[in-house]
């Protein structure tokens, strides 16, 4: 069983503890810091974001609209400054990801590519627990096609008694309706269960019965190992602002495969940035679109959010996702095996044991219990996530958090729930 001194042992040897000296940390009133295991729901502020946004700020004071040119980092290519590094995080070709808009705003762009229902084919599958936002807009296109969701929209079920979605669920409902499916929709790590899908395996499957398929990464990205290019999912859409730490409400990245970057005949909405960047000035009533992800485009993007994603993604090129998922499974397996080792019967770990299928974060069920145990836990210093109607997500962080800290919210959980009995 591990114990205090061990897990002070492992942040000693840990080559990543330093990045958390990048990150402001939140603290309490006293300024006593905080446990902040929230990175699942917003990620911590880079401490360099500050001075990037201020150096737009003093950009746009200079220099005025010739900031578009002129800025440190010239606003009109602002995005492309992004797009390397981004890639980089999901595993993509670097024309295969664009910075923009945000992640509900993309998923609808993405299903005006890529769902084109027909009479035959008109179904769209998503995970159980879908998180809402998705379900809405997943929802609201059947709809705006002419089709009702009552009879086009599927959800891949969950096995029998549990939240865990096994390989062989995923196979049997592609089986039943694999011919009816025109999109497949699904998130890589469940927002609720905290369970990773096999992702290569849903594309295979898609693939084999001929239905588009897309990817939610909000939970996946800057979390997982992905290689979108290599598991070739049409498109996905992800936000910046959990794992990837670019501040409430940032942008959205969004992958389109490279199978699709010279199809022009895509259904898509358009604005002037998708019109090819070398004569988008000329302003011509003739649309000349861009090829890749940026062919999507639609507005000119808003600097300083980007300037935010510049900061995080600066330290993820430094860290790689290799040395990050290496250790956020060292966390989680940490926070797994200490919380087996709770005498408890009403605790029950949502989240699968099994590394390959999940991410950073752990669910833990308590049976019996209310939201008075996530405020106790709260009061306690911690900052978790409380999910009705009886699960408390736990995202232990590899770029700021400590084996100590996973430790210590053991601890208190512990203490916690003896209060209980
Ligand atoms: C966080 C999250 C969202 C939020 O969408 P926004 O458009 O950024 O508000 C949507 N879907 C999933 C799966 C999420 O985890």
């Amino acid at each position: 069983m591990f114990t205090r001194e061990e897990a002070q042992l492992l942040d000693s040897k840990d080559p990543l503890a330093l990045l958390r000296n990048q990150f402001r940390l939140p603290t309490d009133s006293d300024g006593a810091p905080l446990l902040y295991f929230c990175g699942n729901s917003l990620g911590l502020q880079p401490v360099k974001a500050e001075e990037y946004v201020l150096r737009e700020m003093r950009d746009w004071a200079r220099h005025g609209v010739e900031g578009h040119l002129h800025a440190h980092f010239p606003w009109v290519r602002y995005h492309e400054f992004l797009t390397e590094p981004m890639a980089q995080v999901v595993g993509a070709l670097p024309h295969e990801v664009i910075v923009m808009n945000t992640l509900s705003v993309n998923l609808h762009l993405m299903m005006v590519s890529f769902f084109r229902p027909t009479k035959l084919r008109h179904k769209i599958l998503i995970e159980y627990s879908a998180f809402p936002s998705d379900r809405y807009a997943v929802e609201s296109q059947i709809r705006y096609h002419g089709f009702n969701p009552d009879d086009s929209l599927i959800v891949l079920e969950p096995d029998k008694a549990g939240e865990y979605v096994s390989s062989e669920a995923i196979e049997e409902i592609f089986t039943q309706h694999g011919e009816e499916i025109a999109l497949v929709l699904i998130g890589s790590v469940n927002y609720y269960t905290g369970q990773a899908y096999p992702l290569k395996q849903i594309t295979t499957l898609a693939r084999k019965y001929g239905c588009n398929v897309g990817f939610d990464l909000a939970h996946g990205a800057g979390n997982l190992k992905l290689n979108l290019h290599e598991i070739a999912p049409d498109f996905a859409v992800w936000c910046s602002y959990k794992y990837l730490n670019s501040g409430p409400g940032s942008l959205s990245g969004c992958f389109i495969h490279e199978q699709h970057a010279d199809n022009f005949n895509l259904p898509r909405f358009i604005g002037w940035w998708a019109h090819d960047k070398i004569n988008r000035f000329k302003m011509s009533p003739n649309l000349k679109l861009m090829r890749g992800a940026e062919g999507w485009q639609l507005s000119n993007p808003p600097i300083l959010p980007m300037a935010c994603m510049m900061a995080s993604l600066e330290i993820f090129e430094q860290a790689g996702m290799d040395a990050l998922y290496e250790k956020s499974g060292q966390l989680t397996g940490m926070l797994i095996q200490l919380l087996d080792s709770i005498d408890n019967p009403s605790i029950n770990i949502l989240s699968p044991v099994n590394r390959d299928e999940r991410g950073a974060q752990v669910s833990i069920q308590v049976t019996n219990a209310d939201r008075s145990i996530y405020d106790k836990i709260s009061s306690s210093g911690i900052i978790a996530d409380w999910r009705e109607p009886d699960v408390i997500r736990v995202a232990p962080v590899p770029l700021y958090n400590t084996f100590e800290e996973v430790y210590n919210f053991y601890d208190t959980l512990k203490q916690i729930l003896t209060s209980y009995e």
